[in-house]
């Protein structure tokens, strides 16, 4: 080690750049501020000339944890970001043309021991296994709120917003499933917490980083802007997206490519006004099942954010935003398109030397499943459980990299599992996705899932943010596999599950009865017609 690597490695963190101001690079700005106050000193530069990637606006429910530890209540933030709730994603023609189903942010009730997925296998007391298990799929389907006018939530498990925290939570130890996440517009959220993070100290610097410059031990000494100079620093953060500028500097290992088992690499967005007073507002995300890939439609206050993920070795970007087109109908007609050329697959390591990448340079996979914001907020929650406070430690860094990759994988797995799963074969695109390669580990769980649905034990071993649940409804949405309810069921008595179910159909009915439209909520809130 140089003695200029020793200097760097050693010494206390205290001075942090954050080069990138997108989703990325506002959410860890404001989220370091929060955590350490005037114990960082912390500066961001972004560009002028280089955009944003422009979209990203549908999230994971836990990303309650990061507006609580900033302290930002739902009141203040969601109206300032055009916010909805979204309380599932809606999957349409996967197993075929008219068919949907519900992911839903919903844990499944256990009758003697047996998720009621199992007892659903067993019983088949509808079709609509997702309708029988949840609630929420009736909610979603009926468009409703998951609040009610006088901002009561629907169910009260868990504890709300409006209690004073005693202290701040993160994602790894959440003990409860809150119902509901946010779509929101991406590029008001940055500029809101530009606002946050810049009020409570954050140094901004809008200028281009032209060099990165390293020391003879390959760390970051400072990076060069076009006009303000040099901005040195401890610890530098690369959010500059699929530039990965500082990563690509630092790094020699290769990126670690999710494409064999994930092949769209494309995609193609619209910003669609609508007349949310006539079309209502899902509460949830739609990915609609195309030719090559899937369409997703976001719901936001006044306008849908909507695109077109796809293979381009199976479409071609005019055919893609054709198709896309045609879904829309007549509203996107002025909307101009935004082709995406996306980098599925994650940084061998996000963090190298005195180099951390979050957001899009650290690792993507397609946003099937909404996870880009959730990969941010992971890296930087996990940024702040290994700060190098006292310097850098070589097993710190090991540790946060193994998390960090094991989240991305981990989601990999999941992600796989919905094209091997549907039963979608029409075409090449979609015959092709029971052939393609698999990770190892998963096809030996699909093979226990085929006797027993995901339980805790044997699906992906590291935390990634979804739970067995997750995937036991993936598996019985999407329709492609055969599953078998467990065999002990059969000896027993079912007189309870059969009132779980029961009690499940009540609590719905009297739930869409009496929870206004998601529309009706944000009118009633934000005084519209
Ligand atoms: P970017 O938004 O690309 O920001 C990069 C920043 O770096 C910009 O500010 C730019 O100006 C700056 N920069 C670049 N070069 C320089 C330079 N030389 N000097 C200074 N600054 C520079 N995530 C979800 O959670 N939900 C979704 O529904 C979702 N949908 C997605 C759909 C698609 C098609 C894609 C591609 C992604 C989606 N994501 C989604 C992911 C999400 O968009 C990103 O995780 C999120 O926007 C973060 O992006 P970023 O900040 O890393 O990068």
């Amino acid at each position: 080690m140089t003695a200029t690597t020793h200097e760097l490695g050693h010494r206390p963190v205290r001075d942090v750049v954050i080069v990138g101001g997108g989703t990325a690079g506002w959410m860890t700005a404001s989220y370091l501020r929060a955590a350490f106050g005037d114990a960082l000193r912390v500066t961001l530069v972004e560009s002028k000339n280089v955009p944003t990637i422009g979209v990203g606006e549908a999230t994971f429910s836990t990303v309650r944890h990061f507006f609580e530890y900033l302290g930002l209540d739902e009141t203040e933030w969601m109206p300032a970001c055009k916010a909805t709730y979204k309380l599932a994603i809606r999957f349409e023609d996967w197993r075929r043309p008219g068919h949907h189903f519900y992911h839903p942010f919903e844990r499944l009730r256990v009758v003697d021991g047996f998720p009621i997925t199992d007892w659903w296998l067993h019983l088949r007391p509808g079709e609509r296994f997702d309708r029988d298990c949840f609630l929420i799929a009736s909610l979603c389907d009926a468009m409703r709120s998951p609040r009610y006018l006088d901002n009561g939530i629907f169910e009260q498990d868990f504890r709300e917003d409006g209690d004073t925290p005693q202290y701040r939570t993160t994602l790894t130890e959440q003990d409860t499933q809150f119902p509901y996440a946010y779509h929101f517009d991406a590029a008001l959220l940055a500029r809101y917490l530009t606002g946050y993070a810049v009020d409570r100290g954050v140094r901004q610097v809008l200028d281009d980083v032209v060099d990165v410059v390293l020391d003879e031990g390959g760390w970051i000494e400072r990076v060069t802007t076009a006009e303000h100079g040099d901005l040195s620093g401890d610890l530098f953060i690369d959010c500059t997206g699929f530039r990965s500028l500082l990563m690509n500097r630092v790094a020699e290992e290769p990126f670690v490519s999710y494409q064999d088992t994930l092949p769209n690499d494309r995609a193609v967005a619209l910003r669609v006004p609508v007349d949310m007073a006539r079309r209502g507002i899902r509460p949830c995300t739609t990915a609609t099942a195309q030719d090559a890939g899937w369409i997703w439609t976001i719901p936001l206050l006044g306008r849908v954010g909507t695109g077109y993920v796809y293979s381009s070795s199976y479409c071609d970007a005019d055919t893609a935003e054709r198709t896309l087109r045609a879904f829309v109908g007549p509203d996107g007609e002025e909307a101009q398109a935004n082709h995406i050329k996306m980098r599925i697959g994650r940084s061998a390591r996000s963090w190298v030397r005195n180099c951390v990448a979050v957001g899009l340079s650290s690792g993507f996979v397609e946003p099937l499943e909404s996870t880009g914001i959730f990969f941010i907020q992971n890296g930087i929650e996990q940024l702040v459980k290994h700060f190098p406070g006292r310097g850098f430690s070589d097993a710190v860094t090991a540790s946060y990299n193994r998390q960090v990759a094991n989240v991305m994988d981990g989601v990999r797995e999941f992600l796989t599992l919905h094209y091997y799963a549907a039963a979608r074969q029409d075409n090449d695109y979609w015959r092709d996705t029971k052939t393609r390669p698999m990770p190892d580990s998963l096809a030996a769980r699909l093979e226990s899932w085929g006797t027993q649905l995901p339980d805790i034990e044997n699906v992906f071993p590291h935390y990634h943010g979804f739970e067995s649940y997750s995937y036991a409804a993936m598996l019985l949405g999407l329709g492609g596999l055969p599953l078998r309810p467990p065999a002990a069921l059969e000896l027993f008595d079912d007189a309870a599950a059969q009132r779980e179910l029961q009690s499940i159909r009540d609590r719905t009915k009297q739930l869409v009865d009496q929870l206004p439209s998601h529309y009706a909520y944000f009118a009633h809130l934000h005084g519209l017609p």
